[in-house]
């Protein structure tokens, strides 16, 4: 029994279901319940509130969500290994938490939500960053989440709260402060894990702004950073030759030199320039 729901410790939960961590799946599990439930609050104020976790594994973070009061939370879990630890855990949440067996990236979750909506998840790094982008990139503006409470490498997670100049500016700054408000909760050191990853990890909180915070069309911003930064040396008349043969114009209507680097340029230019392609 454990302080926080009287259920089994997650180590008793692991063994009984013979949860070995696979490296396929990027597993590293947290099974200290007091971490996972700070790592909750991180969320903030989950009551009257639906959260969607994404990996939730052996379940740490989801009784983490259940103790820190969510309404209901929905988990989406690809390791069927997984399924039958986490139904425990709903029978002792009754009516609050279902659990989904599938990939996050194919499942349409935000039919299975209702508002208000926060998300959290500890994933591997690579589904994280094309969830996170999936989550920044809607065509539309509010999105279904209200929040996203990240677990990434401490490295993109310096990525996403990056300024311009610095060598961690890229695409995931640029997309994550267009339109949310996003910071570094708190840092966990790799002997948090189950097994220990190599790297540090840190856990990221965005918010969503009630719109984003210059106009552009997201999917022509997304295509615009991505070929800016994808070779981010150069400068960007020759990076982004690709976009438009007169691109010198669209820069130059943007108030960007020709002659500067991805690096350099603002979020708000990025947006001025996305508009040259629409507008
Ligand atoms: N949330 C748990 C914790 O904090 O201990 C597990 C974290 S572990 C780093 C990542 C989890 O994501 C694993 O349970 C893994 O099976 C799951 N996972 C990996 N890829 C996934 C995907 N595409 N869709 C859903 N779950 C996935």
């Amino acid at each position: 029994m454990t302080a926080i729901d009287g259920l089994p410790p997650l180590r008793a939960v692991i063994a009984a279901h013979g949860l070995s961590a696979r490296k396929s799946l990027g597993q590293n599990f947290l099974l200290d319940l007091n971490l996972t439930a700070k790592i909750a609050r991180q969320a903030g104020d989950l009551t009257g509130c639906d959260v969607l976790e994404i990996g939730p594994g052996p379940g740490g973070l989801t009784r983490g969500l259940l103790s820190e009061g969510a309404r209901r939370v929905v988990a989406v879990e690809k390791d069927s290994r997984c399924i039958p630890a986490l139904q425990e855990i709903a029978a002792a949440y009754p009516d609050r938490l279902e659990i989904v067996e599938g990939d996050a990236l194919a499942v349409d979750t935000a039919a299975l939500l209702t508002q208000p909506v926060r998300i959290a998840a500890n994933l591997p790094y690579n589904v994280g960053t094309e969830l996170l982008v999936r989550w920044l990139t809607p065509p539309e503006w509010p999105p279904f989440w209200q929040s996203l409470t990240l677990m990434f490498q401490r490295e993109v997670a310096e990525r996403i709260v990056a300024q311009p100049g610095s060598k961690a500016y890229g695409r995931l700054a640029v997309l994550s402060q267009w339109r949310t408000t996003a910071r570094i909760a708190m840092a966990l050191p790799a002997e948090a894990f189950t097994p220990p990853p190599k790297v540090t990890s840190a856990v990221v909180h965005l918010e969503a702004l009630p719109e984003p915070r210059y106009p552009a069309d997201p999917a022509t911003l997304s295509r615009v950073v991505a070929a800016a930064f994808n070779q981010r040396r150069k400068m960007l008349r020759a990076a982004l030759k690709g976009l438009a043969p007169d691109i010198e114009d669209h820069l130059n209507a943007a108030g960007i030199k020709p002659t500067e680097r991805a690096e350099q340029v603002s979020l708000e230019a990025f947006c001025a320039l996305a508009r040259t392609f629409t507008d």
